[in-house]
């Protein structure tokens, strides 16, 4: 029977993300970046029975003993909404709403990816044993299989209202982080920064090799047809509007969220789409989380 988790958090995580404007513009095509953490808490999230608004229940300040509580209820818990009351501090309160509805019909048959919460990030490094299981999915891209599933059906419910997405970068090699990541240090030397400068600046706009989500092979940039510019323009396309509001329903966040730079470390990215799964990418782009803050959550939940 499917473990259900109600978890409620005093957790001061989204408050610490005071917009940092680091959001210039990544200015040229192919420097993105991503990231994860080895560790891979699973998306548990809280399930609320009955289907009624109010009844969430439980609350759970930090430092609290217990942090699940089953509410085992429901027969079908796996139709339920799942909701989670978090204290995000100075008196309020937030709602996790997570609807682990069925991952979309044409491609429930894949196993569910194990990587898929997979944190990366500056500080945390893909682990040596990853390896990813990759397809091509034409234009000479690569992805996850699980993720690529998913790519193609969201990319495809797109097409069907009238939108031209275009995948502009997928699945590289840790040689191709490397080389967009030298270029990105040589643009800032060239402009008189030191090399430690150009470093830091570099790998706000390009992740370090070693620590993309592009190199999971479970992150895509995404862009219009009509405008391809990997900068804060990006998000006022049609073909971003839609994919902002729609990712979550096939697994998939804005992974740089423009508030967030403080945690991620990376600029905003209104391009960058990370696949984690249609549960957590619910809770993570309806409560403008980023994947820190979520892994932190269920780490805490853990405990
Ligand atoms: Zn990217």
């Amino acid at each position: 029977m499917k473990k259900i988790l109600a978890l409620t958090l005093c957790v001061c995580l989204v408050c610490c993300a005071a917009s940092n404007t680091a959001a210039q513009q990544n200015e040229n095509a192919g420097t993105y970046t991503n990231e994860e953490t080895p560790g891979a808490a699973k998306a548990n999230t809280n399930e609320k029975p009955g289907g009624a608004a109010s009844s969430y229940t439980n609350e759970k300040t930090l430092g609290a003993a217990n942090p699940y509580i089953t509410a085992g209820q429901s027969a079908q818990p796996s139709e339920e909404l799942t909701l989670t009351r978090i204290d995000i501090g100075k008196g309020s309160t937030a709602l996790l709403v997570g609807a682990p509805k069925a991952e979309p019909s044409e491609t429930a048959d894949l196993p569910p990816n194990p990587n898929r919460l997979l944190l990366v990030n500056y500080s945390t490094p893909i682990p040596q044993s990853y390896t990813a299981q990759l397809v091509n999915i034409g234009g000479g891209h690569k992805m996850d299989k699980t993720a690529a599933g998913y790519l193609d059906e969201m990319l495809s419910d797109a097409r069907k209202e009238g939108l031209s997405p275009v995948i502009v970068s997928s699945y590289r090699t840790n040689k191709k982080q490397q080389s967009l990541f030298k270029r990105q240090i040589n643009r800032h030397t060239n402009r008189g920064l030191t090399y430690d400068e150009a470093f830091n600046v570099a790998r706000t706009v390009v992740a370090y090799p070693g620590t993309s989500e592009h190199e999971l092979g479970l992150a895509a940039d995404i862009v219009a047809k009509s405008y391809q510019g990997l900068d804060t323009k990006q998000e006022e396309t049609a073909e971003t509007k839609w994919l902002m509001e729609n990712c979550k329903n096939y697994g998939f966040i804005l992974r740089y969220p423009q508030d967030k730079s403080e945690i991620t470390e990376i600029i905003y990215e209104p391009w960058h789409y990370r696949y984690v799964g249609v549960e957590a990418a619910k809770v993570i782009m309806e409560n403008n989380l980023c994947l820190e803050e979520y892994i932190e959550l269920l780490a805490v939940a853990e405990k």
